[in-house]
């Protein structure tokens, strides 16, 4: 059977298994299984030679019944609008599942970053937000970093934002730099956060993290960061890798000496002491850990049965399918989904908002340690559940998510 690798698609038959589990009545899981609102708007951008060019952006909010919409901004040369009706979902079973008051939402333009000067990325940027103005704001949709977007893109968000209403809006969206209402610990969050819920995998499946070796798909924020926090915990990163390939040293590379190089090339890819593995070999490598930290969909039906690791952690969204999840449950493996391994990120971003809307600011010590209480809480409560259903952890968190908006659906009633 050839697998269906749309993203949305795949979301949605994520939904209806845990919907089957919990007997949703049929009016209920047609409401929680399509996104509330959709919103696609062209934006020109002046280039720097001065010619004009019109990219093409979406924000989708999936569902708002247990808070405003939150969800991060992607641009990349392929992204879609079922991507980014996908991207929402989880967001809105993301945030159920650490008990956030948020809902879910998520934004993306199709372009390439890597090919635009800074100007042009501000002008486009500005000019998105300024597009879909009419559905966000710190009370309705909440924007944060995703792939290829950064503090600096948060930072020309809020400022748009503030400009046209006539007041700075700290709240509008998080991620900011820690200079403009940004959270201490928000950048190191998603990938903190996944390292305690790995922490507690490694507990359950009484595996330790010292020692462990660790392989990482994705050198941006959430991969490069949790490669850092991993290694500090003792485990050792044996390959890490970025859109143009990877490296690996069996015997561990030094995550810092990577970032360092990366920032002077551009790539972890000839890192001295390494030698070069694809992407797809990165994943099959003989390790404890597997982290993939880039896109959707590298862990398929066509090689979940060669991946070698004891726990996959999430730190991406999306990047196993359906499929690959029967197959790597048969095969024992201990799988952090996406909804919770990489939940660290939008937990970091409620404290950030929260601060922002109080004009009082923590110290990174308390996030972290906040962070910690309310990571190893989802874990406990999507392992209790997996026991309970008798189900993998991905319909585990799933079933927990969807009970909770389900439940917020139903007090708020169906409006009018
Ligand atoms: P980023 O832009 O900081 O980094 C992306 C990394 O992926 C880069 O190193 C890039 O080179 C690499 N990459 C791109 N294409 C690749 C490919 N085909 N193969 C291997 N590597 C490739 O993005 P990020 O914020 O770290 O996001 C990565 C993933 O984590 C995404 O799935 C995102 O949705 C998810 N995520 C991020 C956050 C966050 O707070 N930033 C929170 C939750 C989830």
């Amino acid at each position: 059977m050839k697998e269906n690798l749309n993203p949305y698609v795949i979301s949605q038959m994520q939904f209806d298994q845990a919907a089957d589990h919990l007997k949703l009545d049929s009016g209920l899981r047609e409401v929680l299984r399509r996104p509330k609102r959709q919103m696609v708007v062209s934006i020109p951008t002046k280039m720097d030679n001065g010619s004009v060019r019109v990219f093409e952006g979406y924000r989708v909010q999936h569902n708002i019944a247990r808070g405003p919409a939150k969800g991060g901004i992607r641009y990349h040369p392929n992204v879609t609008l079922d991507e980014i009706k996908a991207l929402a979902a989880w967001m809105a079973w993301k945030t159920a599942v650490v008990n956030i008051p948020f809902g879910g939402g998520k934004g993306g333009v199709v372009c390439d970053p890597r090919k635009m000067s800074s100007g042009e990325l501000e002008r486009m940027t500005r000019r998105f937000v300024t597009e879909i103005l009419p559905i966000i704001g710190p009370d309705r949709d909440i924007a944060a970093p995703d792939v290829y977007t950064d503090p600096q893109t948060m930072a020309w968000v809020m400022d748009t934002y503030s400009m046209t209403v006539g007041y700075s809006s700290l709240g509008v969206v998080t991620g900011k730099p820690v200079s403009l209402g940004g959270s201490e610990g928000r950048n190191e969050a998603t990938a903190r956060g996944c390292l305690f819920v790995t922490q507690e995998a490694c507990r359950v499946k009484r595996l330790p993290l010292e020692g462990a070796p660790v392989a990482i798909q994705g050198f941006g924020n959430a991969g490069s960061i949790a490669a850092r926090l991993f290694h500090e915990q003792g485990a050792k990163i044996i390959a890490v890798s970025d859109s143009r390939g990877g490296v690996v040293n069996p015997r561990g590379i030094d995550p810092l000496k990577a970032i360092q190089h990366k920032e002077k090339t551009g790539s972890v890819v000839s890192l001295p002491g390494t030698s070069r593995v694809r992407n797809e070999e990165l994943l099959e490598l003989k390790c404890d850990i597997l982290i993939p930290a880039a896109l959707e969909n590298v862990i398929t039906a066509a090689n979940a049965a060669n991946i070698k690791a004891k726990i996959i952690a999430e730190a991406a969204n999306g990047p196993v399918t359906p499929m690959a999840d029967d197959i790597l449950t048969r095969k024992g493996v201990f799988l952090l989904p996406d909804i919770l391994a990489n939940a660290g990120g939008v937990t970091v971003s409620y404290f950030e908002w929260v601060q922002d809307l109080q004009n009082f600011f923590w110290e990174e010590e308390q996030v972290n340690a906040k962070l910690e209480t309310i990571m190893k809480r989802a874990f406990r409560e999507v392992h209790e559940s997996a026991l309970k259903y008798r189900v993998h952890m991905r319909t585990a968190a799933y079933i927990l998510a969807v009970g909770r908006v389900a439940e917020a659906t139903l007090v708020r009633g169906i409006f009018p």
